[in-house]
């Protein structure tokens, strides 16, 4: 496995990939790797020739009062496994080689984005559909692999690939979690022993909504203040937003119907954490 920095290093080694005829699956990442990330690089290990993985903590997707400088950071660690999933390139440039002084060029999205995160995170998704388009310009895969942990950004990136006519399959995969049910993710980390507790309201309050869905309930509002209330008898968390919505469009829904997308954001302390389930009525 080679670690690359530059843009030239990974666009020379795609080009004579692509000379023999092989199939390359990217997986973007911001790192500080966990089960989540290797769910995602092992089908892509199982799926193509060659894969690349991106290491890269995107200034452009955090807001001013966001985790950017806290985000963690391990590249021994990421590297090590990378190597033992069998990742052929990690693409982990410095953030002056994605953006020079001069840089002024975004990709921006109407629809999808003004609900659930796009709420809360107002620059989030231009910062996302800029980064993601200049990695698959940079690395110009076949397919890339994306988590439904983030499932706004998957429905978001599926859009972009279609309004923009990217020539690359998107990969949705599915939510790993912890053994008590919390979602992997890197700013687990933050949360100290009794946040971490805590934090399991989360996975607990997306099970509530799915046993409702699943034993009838098609009134969104109902479903939402049933979550909420739950997510309120724990001291330590503070909603975000819980939502239902078009799996698709990413619109508010008041009923279940179609594919929907139960979407949840909680502060633990100060930890911002994401968790949903998607449910499909035929
Ligand atoms: P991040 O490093 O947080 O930007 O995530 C990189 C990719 O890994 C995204 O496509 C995420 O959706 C995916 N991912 C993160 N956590 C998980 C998880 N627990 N299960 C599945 N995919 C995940």
């Amino acid at each position: 496995m080679e670690i690359l920095k530059t843009i030239n290093e990974v666009r020379a080694k795609i080009k004579q990939w692509k000379r023999e005829g092989l199939i390359v699956g990217f997986v973007p990442t911001m790192g500080y790797l966990h089960e989540g990330h290797a769910s995602l690089m092992e089908r892509a290990r199982k799926e193509c020739d060659r894969v690349v993985a991106s290491i890269f903590v995107n200034p452009m997707q955090f807001g001013v009062n966001e985790d950017l400088d806290s985000y963690p950071r391990d590249l021994d660690a990421d590297s090590k496994l990378c190597d033992s999933i069998g990742v052929d390139v990690i693409f982990h440039p410095e953030v002056s080689e994605m953006y020079d002084g001069g840089f002024c060029s975004y990709v921006d999205m109407n629809g999808l984005t003004k609900e659930l995160c796009g709420k809360s995170r107002p620059i989030h998704f231009r910062g996302v559909c800029t980064v993601v388009c200049k990695l698959f310009n940079i690395v110009t895969p076949d397919k890339a692999y994306f988590g439904q942990k983030d499932a706004q950004q998957l429905a978001v990136i599926r859009r972009m690939v279609k309004d923009l006519n990217m020539d690359i399959e998107i990969v949705g995969c599915p939510i790993i979690r912890e053994a008590d049910g919390l979602a992997k993710s890197s700013r687990n980390t933050y949360l100290n022993e009794q946040e971490r507790k805590a934090a399991l309201i989360l996975s607990r309050t997306i099970r509530l909504g799915e046993d409702m869905v699943k034993s009838g309930e098609t009134d969104a509002q109902k479903i939402i203040s049933a979550m909420k209330e739950n997510i309120a008898s724990e001291p330590l968390a503070k909603t975000d937003y819980v939502d239902i919505v078009d799996l698709d469009t990413i619109e508010k829904t008041d009923t279940i119907k179609g594919s929907v997308l139960v979407a949840i954001a909680v502060f633990i302390g100060k930890t911002r954490l994401i968790d949903n389930f998607i449910y499909k009525k035929d």
